[in-house]
């Protein structure tokens, strides 16, 4: 008996130990085997069609980078969203047998969002065998709606590239641009003009579209508008931004609300992913607040526009970030790895078709239902 409390003490004891977290002096694995997932679709189909959408894209945001934000950077503007679910990100990228992929890059989730299609990372919008698919931005330049795109990184960067041009690797970005110069997109507004050379801007205009580098210049509303405002991707916010996203989104408002089809609209927060590759949770802050902006913006947009359907996600997490006590009262921001997670990423929406993505699902139930309500 004396023999079998002994036991109990040390394994209490033990037991404790490792469930504070104190680390165990043994070598150990996490290596895990891992089974068949379901790609899980949305439970409902039924909602009704928005006239236009407004669909915000944070690369490499997930639910450690909202918690950066919401202890940072005062008023959390996603808390406003009508409905909010969960998605799985990973991309279609080897024999799950032998050497699937979980972790997804930007081009195949960014596929995946534009065209309810699983492809292999850095695919931009063509599938595992390279044939080009049919974005939402396509299908709704077919319905006649006026469409956009948006990003803070090299406009012909992996997320909006997915939505406007078919090439078989994401770093192809020259022949990228040279693909948006004759796309016919109504507005394009970011950075990256480095992959512009003055003879494909020519191509651009000489088609009807007119080119600035100014955000503040005079807009001829009636030609298609291309905004470059940096070489490669825009400055950091916290060294210093000069464009806002905001300021991008609503020049891109102004000139797409016009067109009695209604529009469709890409705004990336492009560098909440790059603040996770470099492990600066200052750069996370910095880049959350400026998505915290464009969301306070794009809901106060909907609440008198209605008939604006506003979804928020993301491609995927990045960083493994996690928050925890620092010293003071600060945040002692972590991180697991300098490239992307598996982790599952939020979904906010408000507006007419919104309560779909009240639901968990797969990334690429968020792309087909868009092109459903564009085609509706
Ligand atoms: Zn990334």
């Amino acid at each position: 008996m004396k023999h079998l409390i002994k036991i109990l003490i040390i394994s209490t004891f033990f037991g404790c130990y490792s469930m504070y977290g104190i680390a165990l002096q043994e070598e150990k694995s996490n290596f895990i085997p891992t089974q068949a997932h379901v790609d899980y679709k949305l439970k409902t189909t039924e909602g009704t069609a928005p006239h236009s959408i407004i669909f915000i894209i944070a690369d490499g945001t997930g639910i450690g980078q909202y918690t950066v934000s919401y202890y940072t950077n005062g008023e959390f503007a996603p808390a406003r969203f009508d409905h909010i679910g969960l998605v799985a990100t990973h991309p279609n990228d080897g024999e799950c047998s032998t050497s699937c992929k979980r972790v997804t890059d930007s081009a195949a989730s960014g596929t995946a969002l534009s065209a309810g299609q699983k492809t292999y990372n850095g695919a931009i919008a063509v599938d595992v065998d390279k044939n080009p698919v049919k974005t939402m931005l396509e299908w709704a330049q077919e319905k006649g709606m006026a469409t956009g795109l948006v990003a803070t990184s090299t406009v012909t960067h992996a997320t909006p590239a997915s939505f406007g041009a078919h090439v078989d690797y994401r770093k192809k970005e020259a022949e990228i641009a040279e693909q948006f110069a004759v796309a016919d997109i109504d507005v394009i507004l970011g950075g990256g003009k480095k992959f512009w050379p003055d003879s494909l801007i020519s191509v651009y205009e000489n088609r009807g579209g007119q080119f600035i580098n100014d955000i503040n210049a005079t807009i001829d509303s009636e030609r298609r508008l291309l905004g470059l405002f940096s070489d490669s991707g825009l400055e950091k916010v916290h060294n210093g931004r000069e464009v806002s996203t905001t300021q991008m989104a609503k020049l891109a408002l102004e000139n797409l609300e016009n067109n009695p089809n209604g529009f469709f609209v890409m705004i990336e927060e492009s560098q909440v992913d790059w603040g996770g590759h470099s492990n600066s949770a200052e750069y996370i802050k910095g880049e959350m607040k400026s998505l915290n902006d464009l969301v306070n913006f794009t809901l106060d947009y909907q609440s008198t526009h209605p008939e604006v359907l506003v979804v928020l996600t993301a491609d995927h997490e990045c960083g493994g970030v996690a928050v925890h006590d620092g010293n003071n009262g600060d945040l002692d921001v972590r991180f697991t790895s300098d490239y992307h997670s598996a982790n599952f990423v939020p979904i906010w929406s408000t507006g007419p078709g919104a309560a779909v993505f009240d639901a968990f699902m797969d990334n690429t139930e968020i792309g087909k239902r868009l092109i459903e309500y564009i085609q509706e």
